[in-house]
């Protein structure tokens, strides 16, 4: 996750203009928007500093969880039990659990706390959503050292109870423990869909069109850019960030969202997927990972994968290939999926969706079809490789 100090220190310094300038609204709307959240999520409210061992285990699970209230028909018995007590009447129900670990998934010197409560939820919420579920319930456990005070796990449940309200799901359980060194979060989200509407990773067909909401590659330009500010404010703490150009690619990498409106969309539309899955590594290795499941080959057209226009400026300002950073980027978080040919007038006008390219028999391989109409076979790079 992004080491973002440098933006801390310059948001601290504005935060008041830019509230200021959001409320008027005069100009810069979406930068002025997107400041004035960032400098909510980094305010010091409270300069206490309350070592943890003055509340004890029960104690901090008391007041970090009397914030969450119960808002889903299927929470039956929240937190305050020895467990909780849900009811999905005849729906199926869907689990996806994370794992983040200090120095291995994030990095807290740079990382403000409640971005890092957000995130953890949003990546979980994805994987429901890929299900074609709905989000309902999350359960949150951490391990902390005793380095960390009352205030910074109050800052992480901020985040935590932000994602909870945006997208409305009940925090329903958890754990809160000591660790000998580092910060872990466990994150669980559990969904409800009705089983006909489950949609798995295997059932692509040779001939369905692949499809991807949104657009790729801007969280990871937002990194490219936040990168090399950071590069410059270590030269001169002086020097103020030039993110002017670079909103939308800031806002996605530093506040993911999770598409919990396409289920909806789909269901108006009268679209089943056939296979879905989130992009959280970079659609090469999403493809890849339908294209094994489903045992069906694919073709890609490098023409339609869908890029916002600051994506393509900034990937040639930055003098990289903005289709690598498509395939290889990651953090996206949209949803790729296929659907049978039949329903391509369904979708073929729905600026939610572009058709990227058609599943193929498993012995066609899984081609990226490249601008100058050549075949090159994809590969799961992922991000880790990419930074190589
Ligand atoms: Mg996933």
């Amino acid at each position: 996750m992004l080491k973002i100090r440098f933006l801390e220190l310059y948001y601290k310094k504005n935060c008041s203009r830019f509230y200021y300038y959001n409320r008027l609204n005069l100009k810069y709307p979406t930068f002025l928007k997107f400041a004035s959240y960032f400098c909510s999520m980094i305010e010091d409210k409270n300069q206490q500093r309350t070592p943890l061992s003055e509340l004890g285990e029960f104690g901090l699970i008391d007041h970090l969880t009397k914030q969450f209230n119960i808002k889903q028909e299927s929470t039956i018995k929240g937190i305050g039990d020895d467990a909780a007590v849900l009811n999905f009447n005849t729906n199926n129900t869907v689990i996806s659990t994370d794992l983040l670990i200090e120095g291995v998934h994030f990095d807290l010197s740079y990382m403000p706390l409640k971005h890092l409560g957000y995130k953890a939820i949003i990546v979980n919420l994805s994987d429901i959503y890929a299900m074609n579920a709905e989000a309902t319930q999350v359960t949150v456990s951490i391990a902390v050292s005793n380095r960390f005070t009352l205030e910074a796990l109050e800052e992480l449940y901020e985040g935590i109870a932000l994602a909870a309200k945006i997208y409305n799901v009940d925090v329903v359980g958890g754990d809160t423990t000591s660790s000998t060194s580092g910060l872990v979060i466990s994150v669980t989200a559990l969904g409800s869909v009705d089983a006909k509407n489950e949609v798995y990773r295997n059932g692509a067909k040779s001939n369905d069109l692949l499809v991807v909401t949104g657009d790729l590659g801007a969280a990871y330009m937002g990194l490219q850019v936040l990168e090399r500010e950071k590069e410059v404010f270590k030269v001169n703490s002086n020097n103020q960030p030039d993110l002017d150009g670079y909103t939308y690619l800031i806002e996605r990498q530093l506040k993911p969202e999770a598409r919990k409106d396409i289920r909806q969309l789909l269901k108006d539309l009268d679209v089943k997927p056939s296979s879905m899955i989130d992009v959280s590594d970079g659609l090469s290795s999403e493809i890849i990972h339908l294209c094994k499941q489903s045992d069906t080959g694919c073709d890609l057209y490098e023409d339609k994968i869908p890029l916002d226009p600051q994506v393509i400026s900034t990937c040639e300002e930055f003098n990289i290939d903005s289709t690598t950073v498509a395939l290889n980027g990651g953090e996206d978080y949209e949803l790729l999926f296929t659907v049978s040919q039949d329903d391509f007038p369904k979708i073929k006008a729905n600026p939610n969706f572009s058709i990227i390219g058609y599943m193929k028999e498993a012995s066609a391989g899984v081609n990226l079809v490249t601008r100058a109409d050549t075949q090159i076979p994809l590969k799961a790079q992922g991000w880790k490789n990419f930074e190589d």
